[in-house]
C-alpha cells in the first residue's frame, strides 16, 4: 500500500499506529456521513454494494455490534453477524481455524471482538481482507476513540489543548487506552484519576497527569470522560464497595461544578447510573453527550469501513 495515502494502513487494529493526521483523516471522512445518518427518510448510499462484511464478536455488545452493522448496510454491504454462542468456537476451534475459515467465504472486511487482548491482530495476520478491531480485552478500541474525538471537536471546535478528564477504572479499559492514545497525538492535555487499584502501572509513559481525587481531576476541565468498573476482567476486590467507589469517583451535579462551565460530559457506554455516573448528569443534554457519542460512533464506523475498503474497491487514487 502506498506510503503516500492519506490512510496508509490495511487494517484498523488501534490507535497507537496510526499518526495525528491520519486520524484527523478519519474524522473528516467521517463528517459527511452525518448529514446522511439525519437524512429524515432514505440513509442509503452504496459505495460498499456487493462487499460482505462479517461482524465476529466473540465478547458480548450491544451498541458496537449494532453500530457496525447499521454502519455497514448504510453503505450497501452485505452485512452478516457470526453467531459466536452458537458457533465451533464452543466447540473448542481455535482462533487461528475460525480466522482461515472466515477468510476462504471471502469477506471483504472483518469486525472482531475478543476478550484477549492481541486476538484481533492474530486474525489479522491470517487473512486476506481488512479486519476492524472492535475491542480486544484491555488493549484496544480504536473506533471507540476515533468517535469520542469526532463528538469532542464536533463539540468544541477543536481538542488541541483541551483539558480531558478520562475516569474511574483506567486499568481494564481498552477505551481509555485507546482515548490516552488518540487525544494526545490531537494535543489535548489528558488527566487520568481513579483508585490506586485501577491506574494501571508505568500509566505515566503515555504522557497522561495522575490523580487519586476526582475533585482535583476535573477541576477546570474541559471534557469529563467517565468509565465503567469492568467487573469483567477483575479477578479479585478492586475496591471496596460499589458505594464507596461511588462516593469518592462517582459524577454527580455537586462534583461537576468544579469543572470548566461548558464542560462536556461523555461516556462509552454501557452506563452503571449511581455508581460511576448520576442520572442527573447523564441526563442532563446541556452537558451530556452520552447520546450523541452513539450517534456519531455509526458516522465514524462507516468512514473507517469505506476508508479500508477503497483499495480492494478501485477507488480512484487508492488501487
Ligand atoms: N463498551 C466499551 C467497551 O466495549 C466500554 C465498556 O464496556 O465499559 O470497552
Amino acid at each position: 500500500m502506498s506510503l503516500n495515502l492519506p490512510f496508509p494502513h490495511r487494517h484498523l487494529l488501534g490507535i497507537a499506529p496510526l499518526t495525528a493526521p491520519e486520524i484527523l483523516f478519519l474524522l473528516d471522512e467521517a463528517e459527511r456521513w452525518v448529514a446522511l445518518n439525519r437524512a429524515a427518510a432514505v440513509k442509503h448510499d452504496d459505495s460498499l454494494a456487493g462487499l460482505t462484511q462479517i461482524n465476529a464478536f466473540f465478547e458480548n455488545s450491544t451498541r458496537t455490534l449494532l453500530s457496525f452493522e447499521i454502519a455497514g448496510k448504510r453503505l450497501g454491504a452485505d452485512v452478516v453477524n457470526m453467531a459466536v454462542a452458537q458457533s465451533s468456537v464452543k466447540k473448542g476451534e481455535t482462533l487461528i481455524d475460525t480466522a482461515v475459515t472466515l477468510d476462504a467465504m471471502h469477506a471483504d472486511m472483518l469486525v472482531i471482538r475478543h476478550q484477549a487482548s492481541g486476538a484481533v491482530q492474530l486474525i489479522a495476520d491470517k487473512v486476506d481482507c481488512p479486519v476492524l478491531n472492535a475491542g480486544d480485552g484491555q488493549h484496544e478500541h480504536p473506533t471507540q476513540a476515533l468517535l469520542d474525538a469526532l463528538t469532542i471537536r464536533r463539540r468544541k471546535g477543536r481538542i488541541e489543548r483541551l483539558v480531558i478528564a478520562i475516569c474511574g477504572d483506567i486499568m481494564h479499559s481498552r477505551v481509555a487506552r485507546s482515548d490516552i492514545i488518540s487525544l494526545q497525538k490531537l494535543g489535548a492535555h489528558v488527566r487520568i484519576v481513579g483508585p490506586s487499584t485501577l491506574i494501571p502501572p508505568h500509566i505515566e509513559a503515555l504522557g497522561v497527569e495522575i490523580f487519586h481525587d476526582l475533585d482535583k481531576a476535573i477541576a477546570g476541565a474541559d471534557v469529563v470522560m467517565m468509565l465503567r468498573l469492568q467487573t469483567e476482567r477483575m479477578a479479585g476486590g478492586f475496591i471496596p464497595s460499589l458505594r464507596e467507589y461511588h462516593a469518592l469517583f462517582g459524577l454527580t451535579v455537586e462534583k461537576l461544578k468544579l469543572a470548566a462551565e461548558d464542560v462536556l460530559v461523555m461516556h462509552p457506554g454501557p452506563l452503571n447510573r449511581g455508581v460511576e455516573i448520576d442520572s442527573a448528569v447523564a441526563d442532563d443534554l446541556k452537558y451530556s453527550a452520552i447520546t450523541e457519542q452513539v450517534e456519531m460512533g455509526v458516522a465514524m464506523r462507516m468512514a473507517c469501513l469505506d476508508v479500508l475498503t477503497r483499495q480492494r474497491r478501485g477507488v480512484k487514487g487508492w488501487a
